[in-house]
């Protein structure tokens, strides 16, 4: 309520050309947003898909990736704004850039310290908005973990305190997922929350994001 209000008070305006209405606007995307060929999202080894390939799907229990963009130039600007600067309709924005695609919707839950002070959580209306543009049923399916404190503990104590960043909230057995982040960069995190889900019975996960980095 509080949210539409201010936009209403302060609305977006195109990054490039200064219009109002959208962040980006209709003119302006076509020349700066640079679509991501598809490929293996964790070596970048291209194919017709965006499937992962048969070594890394070995280590990362992610069927498929699905990525807009490359993350470059105005995109990052964007989502810079989007994870720092209140820009919550950045996120509503880029829900329908994301590539569409059948399955349960769920997301990567943004670190605590970093969702705390913004309020909100980027990832979340991300996939809730894609949800909803799509017809799709949005779950919260995940959820980090805080770990205790790691002062005063031995190594392997630590180690393992840092193993398990992600918990699986609900019952997820025989879904198939999509699983939703903003950017992806290594894959690492993205690859965790699979492994967490498939462990608990999902069927399958595909990854979901804006743009690779
Ligand atoms: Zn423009
Ligand atoms: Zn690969």
């Amino acid at each position: 309520m509080l949210e539409k209000l201010f936009e209403i008070i302060s609305p977006d305006i195109c990054v490039v050309c200064k219009n109002q209405g959208k962040c980006l606007c209709d003119n302006c995307m076509p020349k700066v947003l640079i679509y991501k060929k598809p490929a293996c999202v964790f070596c970048n080894e291209l194919n017709d898909t965006g499937k992962t390939c048969n070594r890394c799907y070995k280590k990362h229990p992610i069927r498929t990736a699905k990525i807009s963009f490359r993350y470059e130039g105005a995109l990052k600007e964007l989502i810079w704004a989007m994870k720092y600067e209140n820009k919550r309709s950045h996120a509503r924005y880029f829900a329908g850039l994301l590539m569409s695609q059948p399955g349960i919707v769920c997301f990567v839950p943004s670190d605590g310290t970093a969702r705390r002070k913004r309020g909100y959580d980027q990832a979340e209306i991300l996939a809730n908005n894609y949800a909803k543009l799509h017809k799709l049923e949005f779950k919260k399916l995940l959820l980090r973990q805080t770990h205790s404190r790691q002062v005063g503990k031995n190594r392997a104590e630590r180690l393992k305190n840092t193993k398990g960043n992600f918990v699986v909230a609900q019952n997820v057995k025989g879904l198939d997922l999509l699983l939703v982040d903003d950017v992806i960069t290594t894959g690492a995190t993205i690859s965790e929350c699979a492994s967490v889900l498939k462990a608990a019975g999902a069927k399958s996960v595909t990854a979901l994001a804006i743009a690779k980095a």
